[in-house]
């Protein structure tokens, strides 16, 4: 083959359109095989094809009358190939008997398909890409009449139009499913916003209601009460403002994950002694529950970012006494395998239900047998996404009743 049909079938701007339209390597289909299956009796040749040029071999949308393996397989490769003479041309190509055809004479379809004579006029989109070529067949010599090759080019016209209306219904299910991704999208979207109001009036509204209470008995009868009465007042005003800045920081560290993404100084950690405090300060916190530290392999420092790996496993520890009322021991198991630290925190508590495990790492989402307990939803999907950003994976697992168990994966 001379170098500009080499370029011809290896036309890049070509393998794209014929990659686009979805059709290589796909199952057979009535409409083309009708049209084969026409040629093939309207001309008396025993075989005829619809032929894709792909960048090493053709590939048969349609084919009546090959032998085996090739009817099967569906493909030859393009030393078998007289359509990749079309498809370089981009002209039909018109052949009485292959063995005297100079252009053909030692292709090995002579050989092992038994082709002689051949008849192929290109499959051309309306773009100018010469996609392949239908072709009729004879496996003795033959002369092609006009009338023959009439009939073929009108055959070819008519592959060209289901090849394109394929494409179109093809495109049209394309734009459709994007829309209702769009849309589903919109619908959640729209779900996390009534989600965020409801959350976020319930939990600013508790607190200002307690500040106010409490500022308003300061004010009016601070005289009258003790230092211990007025203390209390302070200090419950305080808690409630700490409460107030904790919730703006989730909303703010969510509006991070979901846009820019968090911040990211990764230094070696201690996994060891940074569990070994928090276990420590989370038993502060609780006279109901033990909480129990275990470490497998063999420790070595993690390179993640500190303070994002502190409060992830933070808001697992207090979840785990969060939602355990009863007591229970809370668990956190550190394990470092060769490629990856695996992290496990359990409880005894209340669990959750399968439909809720799938959804609790969406920001403002609470599980129907939670919602008693105090909690705005935010601090699993802030896990998920200080996970994420250590490339690592979080998976939750849990019984109704019986308890939870988050597991980290972090990549080494
Ligand atoms: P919050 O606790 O503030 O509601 P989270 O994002 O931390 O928010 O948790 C989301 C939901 O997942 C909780 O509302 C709760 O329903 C459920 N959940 C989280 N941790 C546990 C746990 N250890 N046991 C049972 N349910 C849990």
């Amino acid at each position: 083959m001379s170098l500009e049909a080499l370029e011809a079938v290896h036309n890049p701007h070509r393998l794209e359109a014929l990659r686009c339209l979805c059709l290589l390597d796909t199952p057979t289909d009535p409409s083309f095989d009708r049209l084969t299956q026409l040629a093939a009796s309207v001309l008396h040749a025993p075989v005829a094809l619809v032929s894709l040029v792909d960048v090493n071999r053709q590939f048969f949308k349609s084919q009546i009358g090959l032998p085996e393996p090739w009817a099967t397989i569906r493909e030859t490769p393009l030393s078998h190939s007289f359509c990749q003479h079309v498809v370089a041309t981009g002209t039909p190509l018109i052949i009485e008997d292959a063995r005297k055809h100079p252009l053909v004479r030692e292709n090995l379809a002579i050989r092992d398909l038994n082709v002689i004579a051949y008849a192929g006029i290109p499959l051309i989109t309306s773009d100018g890409d010469v996609l392949g070529s239908f072709c009729a067949i004879h496996d003795v010599p033959h002369h092609w009449t006009q009338r023959e090759i009439e009939i073929i080019t009108q055959l070819t016209a008519s592959v060209m139009t289901e090849i394109e209306l394929l494409s179109e219904i093809r495109e049209r299910k394309e734009a459709q499913a994007a829309v209702q991704v769009a849309l589903e999208r919109e619908k959640e979207l729209s779900r996390l916003k009534s989600r965020f109001v409801a959350v976020t009036s319930h939990e600013l509204r508790t607190p200002l209601t307690v500040i106010r209470s409490s500022a308003a008995l300061l004010h009016q009868y601070s005289d009258k009460m003790s230092e211990e009465r007025r203390e209390e007042h302070f200090n419950r005003i305080d808690g409630q403002i700490n409460h107030l800045i904790g919730l703006l920081n989730d909303i703010l560290t969510i509006g991070k994950v979901e846009s820019t993404g968090l911040d990211f100084s990764p230094t070696p950690i201690d996994m060891e002694a940074l569990c070994r405090e928090l276990v420590e300060e989370i038993k502060q916190t609780t006279d109901k529950h033990q909480v129990l530290l275990s470490v497998h392999g063999i420790p070595r420092p993690y390179e993640g970012d500190a303070k994002l790996i502190q409060c992830a496993i933070s808001n697992l520890l207090s979840n785990a006494i969060k939602y355990s009322p009863q007591g229970g021991s809370v668990r956190l198991h550190l394990q470092f395998e060769p490629k990856m630290l695996l992290i496990n925190v359990s409880d005894e508590g209340i669990g959750m239900e399968a439909k809720d495990q799938v959804r609790i790492f969406e920001a403002f989402y609470r599980a129907e047998n939670g919602s008693r307990i105090q909690g705005t939803g935010l601090g699993l999907a802030i896990v998920k996404g200080i996970v994420e950003r250590h490339n690592g994976t979080i998976t939750c697992t849990s019984v109704l009743n019986e308890g939870t168990t988050f597991n980290l994966y972090l990549p080494a």
